[in-house]
């Protein structure tokens, strides 16, 4: 099986080349050419329910489906017993992970906590950026070629890419992280890792300001050949596929007389579009729901049906979705508009020209047939942490918090196809990340995990740069190992 892009102007790739592009030349980002329904690996988890004890799925369970998954969208590149080996290499790390990897913590009744947060930066990027290490390691080594990644972050995408690629020999990660939109502890993530393969750089402007960045460095195909360019942020395909495991396994374990819904806090749709892919591979997927902040450009396109950008993004209690313009979104809207790439260039065409365009009546009845949406406002989160914590015991993240909340307001609604039907929240980051806003709201300081307790102890390093494609092109000249 090979990928294809969402604007149908590219050649299709293989499933390596499409995760070392991260997007296609013609702007678009690959898909799978055709959906292969759930594997073998993916149904065991079916046929024999794995143990659950407080919530907790056994370790082997994921590795065997992350494995199921890689072997099925990566086209041949790996076969069931090499996706595996990788696959357990990754996820059956003590190091890394609890041994549930994702653990599922029941919060009330058929109601559910996902929690995404254990890997070594504390959010749910580690999930798939555990994985894309090896991928490129092995893609680098058997091509005996270089690279220079970048990753545009709201706040923990690099962190997670730092954890994953420091010290890899092949490559340089360098990191555009927005000025003081970022909280100290995600921030630290990015800075202390004292590899020289990593460039953390601050920029002078918002989380949009850097993704604009780092899609002008790949428009200037001069450089971006030259710089052997890729880059890890959600619209690299390995990330989808990567996240898309703990859906399958969560749905599986949780699945009994019908589908389980999922509520997502949502930036830049990745995480939520991976709940549809694994929906489209067969996975039992009710609705999935996607909760935004006040950057709600998504929830407004769902309700009104207009795509449309609303000026800069607002700083918000959670930070990491305070993004205007969602990448993913063009993924979902090509299954939306029956896989037409010439019709989704178009629309992309007019969105740069004037920032909006109407969803087609088709393509919004497909998304309001799988997803629904809530925007949360601080005041919501705040009270929606406080809820969680008096209630149900459960420190959460402001993001998460949004999540909850969300899904909260679902039931209110009386949403019918929701009610009765068991719903899993996802926690995508620890809740010590975010310590002024949990004290905010509970009263209580959350305390870091004892594997980084010594965050605050570690020096920092990172350079800082405008807002400017040009002065980062200037900086990757003079730093990167894949320059030629
Ligand atoms: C990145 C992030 C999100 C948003 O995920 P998307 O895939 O961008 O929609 C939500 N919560 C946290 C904690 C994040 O780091």
């Amino acid at each position: 099986m090979r990928y294809i892009s969402t604007r149908g102007q590219a050649p299709a790739v293989s499933f390596l080349d499409a995760v070392l592009a991260g997007m296609a030349p013609d702007g678009g980002l690959y898909v799978p050419e055709s959906w292969p329904a759930l594997t073998d690996g993916l149904v065991a988890g079916r046929e024999t329910p794995p143990h659950i004890a407080s919530g907790y799925v056994a370790h082997s369970g994921y590795g065997f489906a992350a494995g199921a998954a890689m072997a099925s969208l990566s086209g041949g590149a790996f076969n069931e017993n090499q996706a595996w080996d990788l696959a357990a290499d990754v996820y059956h790390n003590e190091k890394c992970w609890p041994p549930a990897v994702t653990p599922l913590v029941q919060i009330g009744s058929g109601a559910w906590l996902l929690e995404l947060f254990h890997g070594p930066s504390l959010s749910f990027k580690d999930v798939a950026m555990q994985l894309i290490a090896p991928l490129y390691d092995r893609a680098l080594q058997e091509r005996g070629e270089k690279l220079t990644v970048l990753c545009a972050t709201s706040g923990d995408t690099g962190g997670a890419a730092v954890e994953a690629l420091k010290r890899r020999k092949h490559l340089d990660l360098v990191v555009l992280l927005p000025k003081g939109r970022v909280s100290e502890v995600q921030r630290r993530f990015m800075t202390t890792s004292e590899a020289d393969n990593i460039h953390p750089i601050e920029i002078d402007g918002d989380f949009d300001a850097c993704q604009a960045i780092v899609k002008a460095m790949f428009a200037d195909r001069d450089f971006a050949t030259r710089a052997r360019l890729s880059a890890v942020n959600s619209i690299n395909w390995a990330r989808i596929l990567a996240q898309s495991v703990y859906y399958h396994v969560a749905a599986q374990i949780l699945c009994g007389q019908g589908p389980v819904s999922f509520s997502v806090p949502t930036g830049n749709f990745g995480d939520a579009y991976s709940g549809f892919v694994a929906k489209r591979m067969g996975a039992p997927i009710g609705a999935i729901n996607i909760a935004t902040n006040a950057n709600d450009i998504l929830n407004r396109a769902l309700e009104t049906g207009e795509y449309a950008r609303a000026g800069m993004s607002v700083a918000t209690l959670s930070p990491a979705m305070d993004i205007q313009v969602a990448s993913n979104f063009e993924r979902i809207l090509f299954e939306a508009l029956d896989r037409d790439g010439e019709h989704v260039k178009r629309l992309f065409g007019d969105f740069a020209v004037s920032g909006r365009f109407e969803i087609p009546a088709t393509a919004r009845r497909f998304l309001r047939e799988h997803f629904t949406s809530w925007t949360i406002d601080d005041e919501e989160t705040l009270s929606s942490m406080k809820h969680a914590f008096e209630h149900q015991g459960q420190f959460v993240c402001p993001h998460t918090a949004i999540g909850l909340a969300a899904a909260a307001k679902q039931l209110d609604e009386d949403y019918p196809q929701q009610l009765g039907l068991p719903i899993v929240h996802l926690a995508t980051a620890h809740p010590a990340k975010f310590p002024e806003t949990v004290e905010r709201a509970t009263g209580v300081r959350p305390e870091l995990p004892a594997k980084c307790a010594d965050l605050f102890q570690r020096s920092e390093k990172f350079d800082s740069l405008p807002a400017d494609a040009e002065a980062v092109k200037q900086y990757i000249r003079e730093r990167s190992r894949a320059w030629s």
